[in-house]
């Protein structure tokens, strides 16, 4: 058989999750909490198959949470999306990401992705036949950054789509207001399309706004943004998201989910849609996420670890080159196996091979398995 993705093994994720529960290491490598979602998210979804919504629902989502997600948007972001033809319940982010890829873009069109990136957006854009132009984030003394002006140089005729994303896994770096202005700049007379990751976006710290890309008419009028309600709700096992995007796009897009998935399951539906009713859960997530950034930041402050920015995720990632010259797939191998904790090397975020002596580490966990990780760490 011919494979259509070569390259492409087991997922870094699900490497280091096995390894470390081979060690018995403390996980913060795969990004999931280890603690449990709200109660009464279970009970309303509970209640929604109890109530016998337990068949399809409209293809693309139960109008009530599609309502509830037009609203939260343009509460937060100021911009309305028709929930009837421009919103879309997805099967989690990752398949937002795909089939947005698959409706727009043709053989020989080039989509520029910024690295470190996601593992999922290289074999997305190549199961679609496209090819993926990469260009690096800078690293200096204030963290990591994305080059605009090599972005720009990166466009040209066959350029279909940029890929951004904003909270950034693996480096924690938040878009400014000015990022987004330089973005808007260099598609400004194109028709190049818009790809946004945002699924961080209520993960922003030290009062920091999510500069999403539908609060700027002009990119939301050429822009899928995507998120999910797996690390909004810490659910990420219900594997449920959404796609806005203005309704040519979205029509295109509903094409392609219609016959890969055709829907998604109409309890989770229900249950979120009657949770999304109160907005304090996500309004409250910042401040949560904050106290655990910094609890785990504290831990490491006299290590030899050196400490990156992590302005918005769930992710902080830490120099080590201070105590090991170890690559970092082998860093990340050592420190699960010999130290107790795992983490995830930053080259894996990247297609050719790149040593910056830099691991992620998630600190989505209990404080006490925080603080379990750190007395390890602390013995480096
Ligand atoms: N994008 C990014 C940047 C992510 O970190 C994740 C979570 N692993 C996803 C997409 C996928 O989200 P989901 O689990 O909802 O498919
Ligand atoms: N998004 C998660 C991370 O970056 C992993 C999700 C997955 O295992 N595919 O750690």
């Amino acid at each position: 058989l011919r494979s259509k993705l070569p390259k492409v093994g087991t997922t870094i994720f699900s490497v280091m999750s096995a390894l470390a529960s081979e060690k018995n290491a403390v996980n913060l490598g795969q990004g999931f909490p280890d603690f449990d979602c709200d109660p009464t998210l279970v009970e309303l979804v509970a209640g929604a198959m109890k109530s016998g919504f337990n068949q399809y629902p409209p293809m693309p989502g139960v109008p009530a949470l599609r309502q509830a997600i037009a609203g939260k948007i343009e509460h937060l972001y100021g911009h309305r999306y028709d929930p009837a033809t421009e919103i879309t319940v997805t099967a989690g982010a990752t398949q937002g990401l795909l089939t947005a890829i698959m409706c727009t873009v043709h053989p020989g069109d080039e989509v520029i992705v910024i690295e470190p990136a996601y593992d999922s957006y290289v074999p997305a854009i190549e199961l679609a036949g496209g090819t993926p132009v990469l260009v690096q984030m800078e690293l200096d003394a204030n963290g990591y950054s994305v080059p605009w002006h090599k972005i720009a140089a990166a466009v040209n005729a066959r350029t279909r789509m940029i890929l951004v994303n904003t909270p950034h896994n693996p480096t924690g770096t938040v878009l400014t207001a000015t990022d987004i202005q330089a973005l808007a700049d260099i598609v400004r007379g194109t028709d190049i399309l818009i790809l946004a990751d945002e699924v961080y976006e209520h993960m922003i710290y030290d009062g920091a706004r999510h500069e999403s890309i539908c609060r700027h008419p002009e990119l939301a009028a050429r822009a899928f943004i995507v998120s999910s309600f797996g690390k909004t709700y810490h659910v990420t096992g219900w594997k449920i998201g959404y796609v806005a995007a203005p309704a040519a796009l979205s029509a295109e897009f509903r094409k392609v989910h219609q016959y890969s998935v055709f829907t998604v399951n109409t309890a989770v539906q229900h249950g979120i849609a009657n949770y999304m009713q109160n907005p304090a859960p996500y309004l409250e997530l910042p401040a949560f996420y904050q106290r655990k950034r910094d609890l785990f930041r504290a831990g490491l402050e006299n290590s030899r670890f050196k400490l990156l920015p992590a302005d918005g995720t769930y992710f902080i990632c830490v120099d080590y080159s201070a105590i090991s010259s170890l690559s970092e797939a082998d860093f990340a191998i050592w420190l699960t196996s010999e130290i107790g904790v795992a983490a995830i090397p930053v080259s894996a975020f990247y297609q050719s091979p790149r040593e910056s002596g830099i691991v992620r580490f998630c600190f989505a966990k209990q404080d006490q398995t925080l603080q379990q990780a750190l007395q390890r760490l602390a013995t480096i």
